[in-house]
């Protein structure tokens, strides 16, 4: 891992619905950059917010020389969305992540860049002591189990949006075309050094959380959609289970017909499970078969980058007898 030059920074904030918290929110943020040694930059997305926070936003990008950026959405896409958008005026070689609700504290910016400096590609959080209920924090360790069991990259946060990018890993994140997405997850399949910090996480004061259960649920599955097709696999697989537990069921009512006769198997009524069985697992087997080309597909329409090149190391051409040929052995491209 090189250490990573920092020339400028780049915090992008999702933003719905917040105007009660938005005056701190820009107070904080402000200050805690205004620690960092570097230019920054502070890109506020508004995702169609139906309050005062565009007009807000608006207001604090028109201060003379504010190093606050209003983007305007014109309607709500939701939270990732957003910061997709974000990402794509961002300018900075590195990139910040925050919610817009002070659960995040903006203090912590210093803190991620001083570990992306090292040569992180990602830094995340995780949140000390978090304040959320419980209905909202059992779905998410959930979420991060599976996550962990299914990408290899042990994360144990993944609701945390307080977040550093490096800049090569936002580009290939802009890359991908798909509109569903869960960015902390995009981000790890595109990245090589990651690391954790332990961060504080406060309650939120004002409003209520922006997710409802449903688009709790709808976010679980663009979560799930993001980084596996497996669910598909998973009707193949239960198709085949249940074929062959209908055959295993079918010889064993064969074999105890022959022993105890008709009138124990209910006159061949049972076997009708055992046909049921075997048809419900083909057709189980045909919906994956299915589901296996419309994964390949859902790949394909996605379009990500199918690989993404961290830096190209060639040698250079072996001296010639010119005088001008420069002295590196070797060039790096990235
Ligand atoms: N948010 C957004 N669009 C949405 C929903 C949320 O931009 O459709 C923003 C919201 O303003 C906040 C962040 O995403 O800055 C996280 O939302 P929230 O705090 O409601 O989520 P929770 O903390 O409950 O997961
Ligand atoms: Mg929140």
């Amino acid at each position: 891992m090189r250490p990573y030059p920092i020339n400028s920074v780049s915090v992008v904030i999702p933003v719905y619905n917040e105007e009660q918290s938005l005056p701190e929110l820009l107070r904080r943020t402000e200050a805690a950059c205004a620690q960092l040694t570097t230019p920054y930059e502070i890109l506020l997305v508004d995702d169609g917010s139906r309050d005062a926070s565009a007009d807000m936003l608006e207001a604090a990008a028109a201060r003379p020389g504010s190093p606050v950026v209003a983007v305007i959405l014109n309607r709500n896409y939701g939270q990732h969305a957003a910061i997709m958008a974000g990402f794509e005026q961002s300018t900075g070689d590195l990139v910040i992540t925050l919610d817009a609700d002070l659960q995040n504290p903006p203090e912590e910016i210093p803190r991620l860049v001083a570990q992306a400096r090292l040569g992180y590609d990602v830094v995340a959080t995780v949140r000390n002591n978090r304040q959320d209920s419980a209905l909202r924090r059992w779905p998410s360790r959930l979420i991060n189990k599976a996550v962990q069991r299914s990408t290899g990259v042990a994360m144990n946060d993944y609701g945390c949006m307080l977040r550093a990018y490096r800049r090569t890993v936002v580009d290939a994140m802009l890359a991908c075309r798909e509109r569903s997405t869960f960015i902390p997850i995009l981000a790890n399949s595109f990245a090589r050094h990651t690391t954790e910090i332990l961060v504080e996480h406060a309650e939120r004061e004002h409003g209520d959380s922006k997710y409802s259960p449903m688009r709790l649920v709808n976010l679980m599955f663009d979560l799930v959609t993001c980084m596996t097709t497996t669910p598909l696999r998973l009707l193949s697989i239960v198709g085949f289970g249940m074929a062959f537990l209908g055959i295993v069921f079918a010889v064993i009512l064969l074999l105890l017909r022959l022993m105890f006769g008709a009138p124990w198997a209910g006159n061949g009524s049972f076997v009708l499970f055992a046909v049921l069985f075997v048809f419900t697992g083909g057709q189980f087997i045909g919906m994956g078969l299915l589901g296996e080309y419309l994964g390949r597909m859902y790949s394909d329409v996605r379009a990500r980058p199918r690989f993404f090149i961290e830096k190209v190391l060639r040698a250079a051409p072996a001296p010639q007898a010119s005088a001008e040929e420069t002295s590196s052995s070797t060039k790096v491209v990235s």
